[in-house]
Formats: C-alpha cells, sequence, structure tokens
C-alpha cells in the first residue's frame, strides 16, 4: 500500500438512510446492524485506494434525543440543541468506531476509525437565525403545538400533513474548528469520523467559541470540511442511486454524468427540493469551487459501481 500521505484523499457523506431504514424503530440494535452493511461499503472506498474521511447525518438520532429531553423534562435538566448534537456524535461515532473497526479487522486492513467531536462556525447574524425552516423532533398535535410555542417560544410548522413540528435555524457552516486535527490524523493513517450531524454549532465571541440553539445542515458541513482538507473526492451516500432532473415524475431523467455548470442550472431550474436533494448539489457545487475535483452521489450499495463509472450521479468542473 502506498504511504497514506501520497494516497487521494475523499470525504464520505453517509445518509441517514444507512443507518436508520424508513420501517424500522430505528433501536440501537438496529443502528448497530444497518451500520455494519455500511461498513462493507466503506471497504469498497478503501479498495480504490482512497485514504477516508467520513461524515454522517443524525436526523432520527437528534428527533428520539429531544423526544427523551421533553419527556424527562419533570425529573431531569434539559439538554440545549448544540449539545444534543454533541451527544449524537459521540454516541453514533462510537458505533460507526466499532463496526467499520470490526470490518477492517476482519478484512486485515491495518486503519484505526477515530471519531472527533467537531464543532462548526456559524454567523450569530445569519439571517436564519431570524428565519427557522429546519424541522427537527416529534411531531405533535395542533393543541400541544399551541402550548409548546407558549411554553418555550419555540417556532412550530405544519410538516407536510404530517403534524406539526418544531423548527429550528439552519446557519451556513463557515468553518470547521477541528479541520488541522483532522488533517494530521489522516497523514497519520487514522480513518476519521467527523461532523457527525452537520457538526455542533458555534459561534465567536471575541475569541471565545460558544454553542448556539441551530441545527446545520449535514450536506453543507461534509462540503466545507471535504475542502478544507483538500479532499479530491466528496462521494454522498443517500436513498437513491442517481440524481434526477423531473424527479418522480413521468418525465424523470436520471443523471450520470454533470458539469458543475449543468447542477446550477438545474437546480435553479426547480429541480432539487430545499430539504433533501437541493443541499446535496448546493453542497457539490460549494466543493467543485473550493478546489475539489469530482462528487459522485448514490446509494450505499452502489459505491463501488459509481466509483467505476457504471453508476450514480458523478459532477465534475466541466
Ligand atoms: P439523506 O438522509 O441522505 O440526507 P434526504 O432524504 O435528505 O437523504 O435526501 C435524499 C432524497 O432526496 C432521496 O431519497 C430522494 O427521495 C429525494 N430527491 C429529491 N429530489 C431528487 C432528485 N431530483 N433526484 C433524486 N432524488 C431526489
Ligand atoms: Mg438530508
Amino acid at each position: 500500500m502506498p504511504n497514506d500521505k501520497f494516497k487521494s484523499l475523499a470525504l464520505l457523506a453517509i445518509g441517514g438512510n444507512s443507518i436508520t431504514k424508513a420501517d424500522q424503530e430505528g433501536n440501537i440494535p438496529q443502528q448497530f446492524s444497518n451500520s455494519r452493511k455500511t461498513a462493507q461499503h466503506i471497504l469498497d472506498m478503501l479498495a480504490q485506494g482512497y485514504n477516508l474521511v467520513i461524515t454522517h447525518g443524525n436526523g432520527p438520532q437528534i428527533g428520539n434525543t429531544l423526544l427523551r429531553v421533553e419527556l424527562s423534562s419533570h425529573s431531569v435538566y434539559p439538554l440545549p440543541l448544540d449539545t444534543c448534537v454533541s451527544d449524537t456524535q459521540g454516541g453514533m461515532g462510537y458505533m460507526l468506531q466499532q463496526v467499520i473497526g470490526n470490518t477492517l479487522r476482519e478484512e486485515g486492513i491495518k486503519k484505526i476509525p477515530l471519531t472527533i467531536i467537531t464543532q462548526v462556525l456559524v454567523d450569530q447574524n445569519d439571517p436564519a437565525f431570524l428565519n427557522p425552516t429546519k424541522p427537527i423532533g416529534p411531531f405533535y398535535s395542533q393543541t400541544k403545538a399551541q402550548d409548546l410555542i407558549r411554553e418555550n417560544g419555540w417556532k412550530i410548522i405544519e410538516d407536510s400533513g404530517r403534524g406539526y413540528r418544531r423548527v429550528v435555524p439552519s446557519p451556513r457552516p463557515l468553518e470547521i474548528i477541528e479541520a488541522e486535527a483532522i488533517k494530521a490524523l489522516i497523514r497519520n493513517g487514522f480513518l476519521v469520523i467527523a461532523a457527525g450531524g452537520g457538526g455542533i454549532p458555534v459561534v465567536k465571541d471575541n475569541n471565545n467559541l460558544r454553542g448556539i440553539e441551530a441545527v446545520i445542515d449535514k450536506d453543507l458541513a461534509s462540503s466545507l470540511l471535504a475542502s478544507q482538507i483538500q479532499a479530491e473526492l466528496l462521494l454522498i451516500s443517500t436513498d437513491v442511486e442517481q440524481v434526477a432532473i423531473f424527479y418522480n415524475t413521468p418525465k424523470e431523467i436520471k443523471l450520470s454524468n454533470i458539469t458543475l455548470k449543468e447542477a446550477e442550472k438545474y437546480l435553479n431550474d426547480g429541480h432539487f427540493p430545499a430539504g433533501s436533494m437541493g443541499p446535496k448539489i448546493l453542497a457539490s457545487i460549494a466543493f467543485l469551487k473550493g478546489g475539489g475535483k469530482t462528487v459522485i452521489i448514490t446509494n450505499p450499495q452502489n459505491i463501488g459501481n459509481a466509483l467505476a463509472g457504471k453508476t450514480g450521479t458523478k459532477i465534475t468542473l466541466n
């Protein structure tokens, strides 16, 4: 194997669906079992000679953390959102470290996975703080929603006919605070797991960092981390094999190879919705503009095929 210093670096962003399946309760044994399968697909990337950094979503996990906080509010202190994110980074990092470590050992690959609790700088004047948009946590009835708005000052919206849900600010990530430490670990051969759940949102007061009530989009944070560590490939693993235009309509066209310009055009034409594919395309555009070479979007089981150019959606500068 070549020295890790000279291998090309890839960032793999794992979508929530790789860890929690829609038809499952999503309990801990199920999360471990799903993560074990994902770990197998990670081998496909190592087999291609990439050095890897892994990021992951935390939607269902932080939803459950918030539900626990709410149900236990009469007997135990509450947790602010930044602490909820850090808790999921720890718990999910532990799980990924263990299952990826086991998989690597079984394959005889001498690489140690290691989780970095990651803070991500945001601007306290980001317009997102005045206009919270990111749905988070459990669904409520209308009456319960009204109580929570009154008691907690939350903003709550009606979420696509499924019930009422709290929305929180989702500010733009500006800087991965631990990027230098992550780079040093990569140089030393560790497989780093970082920026879980989009990272812990922090702001700067003079020279001090302070957590803030928000959540950061994991695709945007992954793209920023990929740029900061000078990765050449950003692989976004999600629930679809390929990105499409006219998605879910009779006119649907799956995209195999597109340029940065085409990605921007399709985004402006409204093919990629804000809560799902939109952030992935925005993340891809930012990564390519920030010096990245290639973005691939596909599902976990097709990571190997997509790297071999057989499927997936590849986005390049031109
Ligand atoms: P993740 O947990 O990986 O971030 P999301 O649910 O946020 O996953 O986003 C991926 C989803 O985006 C896909 O499962 C698909 O249903 C949806 N989607 C929306 N628009 C498109 C599109 N144009 N092409 C492909 N998938 C799309
Ligand atoms: Mg998502």
